[in-house]
């Protein structure tokens, strides 16, 4: 029998709508074999939409205790979905340690610049917010240069997969987000073909696992999950597993597009997706 699992879950720890105990409930309502959360986290800061640092310790014993009481129904795991901004936070299992999570994911949503001129700029934007921030970031870091705002978006996909150690590699090319209203790159285009080549090789290199992410169906109205399937086609060759995962933010939408995630892996060639249980991966062969 197939087990169902999701290990990418927000709740109202982080910026998610409702509570774990409610994700549990319907978690366990939906017949899933491991449920696992993943509050935002960029520790040892956050922002409004992070995990507060004050709270770690309360979103632990919160989990906890949902563990205990789901025990033998369905495993509850405690995840961080750990943020990569290189010289602030990184997704990085010695920089969590203390907090002992059984997995960490590791997410790029930030497009960051070292070397702004003019203070008035912030450093930061993050492509997982609005068109407007995303095209205001793209004109104040970049000139408006958007293929070289993909391509810093890569690099430091490809940064992060090489040189930090955690398990899950959150939505590998959350930058479509929205290409879809905006059309602001052509992903036909040789030069981004190419940064997901690269890309690619680099998770098959590092040995993680990469999720299919369906939130992006969900909340953006995109026509397929995170990775594309020209990405997921790349991630095949070069043997990476991969895992189903929603990044659900509310009840309504745990197991989202979850058949859609599994016909996009078993497009790409997979016969097997991975879960992790009981402190270890495995693999399951993809229901027909
Ligand atoms: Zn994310
Ligand atoms: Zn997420």
């Amino acid at each position: 029998m197939f087990i169902k699992t999701n290990y990418h879950t927000h709740c109202t720890f982080c910026d998610g709508k409702n509570t774990a105990e409610e994700m549990a409930q319907r978690g366990a309502e939906l017949g899933l074999g491991v449920l696992g959360f993943s509050s935002h986290t960029a520790w040892p800061f956050g922002t409004k939409w992070h995990l507060q640092p004050r709270q770690y310790d309360m979103y632990l014993a919160e989990i906890k205790r949902l563990k205990e009481l789901y025990k033998g129904k369905m495993e509850i795991l405690a995840g961080f979905e750990a943020e990569y901004i290189r010289g602030f936070a990184l997704p990085e299992k010695s920089v969590y340690r203390e907090f002992k999570p059984d997995y960490l994911i590791g997410s790029v949503h930030y497009i960051f610049s070292e070397n702004l001129k003019g203070a008035e700029v912030p450093p930061y934007f993050t492509v997982d917010g609005s068109t407007e921030e995303l095209l205001g970031g793209i004109k104040s870091h970049f000139g408006g240069d958007a293929k070289k705002a993909v391509q810093t978006y890569f690099a430091f996909e490809r940064d992060m997969v090489q040189s930090c150690d955690f398990d899950i590699i959150g939505h590998a090319d959350l930058i479509r987000k929205r290409n879809g209203e905006l059309r602001f790159f052509d992903e036909n285009d040789e030069w981004y073909r190419r940064e997901l080549q690269e890309t690619a090789k680099a998770i098959g290199k590092s040995g993680k696992v990469a999720e299919i992410n369906t939130g992006g169906m969900s909340r953006a109205g995109l026509p397929s999950p995170y990775p594309s399937p020209y990405f997921l086609s790349l991630l095949k060759k070069y043997d990476v597993p991969l895992t189903l995962n929603s990044d659900s933010h509310e009840v309504r939408t745990l197991t989202d597009f979850f058949d859609a995630g599994i016909k996009a892996a078993r497009d790409a060639g997979y016969d097997e997706l991975w879960y992790l249980s009981a402190g270890s991966w495995k693999s399951q062969k993809i229901p027909l």
